[in-house]
């Protein structure tokens, strides 16, 4: 069976979520070789989830410098294990980090998949134009470097032997030129990371005003959820920019992606499109979201939001 390498994402030694969906899908394209890069990674869940090798480059240098260094230590990796793909995560480093080794390694690279299936050739599944379209790629080189968004497939357990292999690399001047100087390290309340969160809960510019987001925010905590906004709801003030949901904000695809008050434009629906289960709230049952719901709710959101988030707390205890 064909080698597949997984970069690991991680924070303060904490594999995330993401990691581990790459984990799953590369099971399904051959055998799973975690890279591990930076000292003090817990790994235990990297072997649960399906690595049979756990590459270990835990030199503290490799993590005082932006991207450069990563992508060095998995081009020298595809180099000596010519794997059948790379796997990393769809977030701005990881996509920089995809770019830089596919130019190292003269491999061919596709982003932002949603899905992959293998066979004679790996087929990469991609969604585009704001979601209206789906796109099967696989490249036509030995090694395929390949980005997945989180929250692509749910991560499921199977047990591997996750037998560490040691890795060593002295860096190029190029990778060692933009020194990292200072971490700062944001500021969050108990929600989970929008991009990678299992549920979202958004509102719109039917939500009214920002003191009025305190019931999406209540829905959303009942659920464990993460909270969007569409542009809209961030233009107006009401609600931070980073949680913007769509086209010039985060592309979210979550397992569960609740709308309220939003209409459903396409730059919006370019961000949540790819979401496995849909539900929305609108007074307007015209309104375009409808055209993308497994479930749709025709009615103020004032009267349902609250309503839904009561019944959630009572049925969990
Ligand atoms: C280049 C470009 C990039 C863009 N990027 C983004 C992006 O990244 N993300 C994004 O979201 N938008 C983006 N937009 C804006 C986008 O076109 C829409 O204007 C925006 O998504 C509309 O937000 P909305 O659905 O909240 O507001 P509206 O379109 O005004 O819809 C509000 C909805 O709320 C409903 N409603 C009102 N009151 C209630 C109530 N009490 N209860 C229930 N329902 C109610 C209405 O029926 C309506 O359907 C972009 C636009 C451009 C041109």
């Amino acid at each position: 069976m064909p080698e597949v390498l997984v970069l690991v994402d991680h924070v303060g030694g904490t594999v995330k979520k993401a990691t581990l969906e790459l984990l799953t899908l590369a099971r399904r394209i051959g055998e799973p070789g975690a890279v591990v890069i930076g000292p003090g990674v817990e790994l235990t869940a990297l072997a649960e989830h399906g690595a049979a090798k756990i590459y270990l480059a835990d030199a503290a240098e490799l993590t005082e410098y932006v991207v450069a260094p990563v992508a060095e230590v998995l081009a020298q990796l595809v180099g000596e294990t010519t794997p059948a793909a790379v796997l990393i995560s769809s977030s701005a480093d990881g996509k920089e980090i995809a770019g830089r080794l596919a130019v190292k390694t003269a491999s061919g690279i596709i982003t932002d998949g949603v899905d992959l299936a293998g066979g004679d050739r790996i087929v990469v599944e991609q969604s585009i134009f704001g979601g209206s379209t789906v796109v099967h790629a696989g490249v036509t080189t030995a090694t395929a470097v390949i980005t997945v968004r989180p929250n692509s497939v749910a991560p499921v357990a199977a047990p591997a032997a996750g037998e560490q292999v040691p890795v060593t690399i002295a860096l190029s001047p190029v990778a060692t030129t933009a020194r990292i100087t200072d971490r700062v390290v944001e500021e969050k309340g108990a929600r989970p990371e929008l991009a990678e969160a299992a549920i979202v809960v958004s509102g719109g510019r039917g939500v009214g005003g920002a003191d009025r987001f305190t019931i999406i925010e209540a829905l959303a905590d009942s659920l464990g959820a993460a909270v969007g906004a569409s542009r809209a709801a961030t233009d107006a003030g009401w609600y931070p920019h980073q949680f913007q949901v769509g086209q010039t904000g985060k592309t979210v695809s979550p397992q569960l992606y609740i709308a309220n008050g939003i209409s459903g434009a396409i730059q919006h629906r370019a961000g949540m499109q790819t979401s496995k289960t849909i539900v929305a709230v609108n007074k307007d049952a015209e309104a375009p979201i409808f055209e993308l719901v497994d479930f749709g709710v025709v009615g103020d959101l004032h009267a349902v939001v609250p309503q839904l988030t009561r019944e959630i707390i009572k049925r969990k205890g």
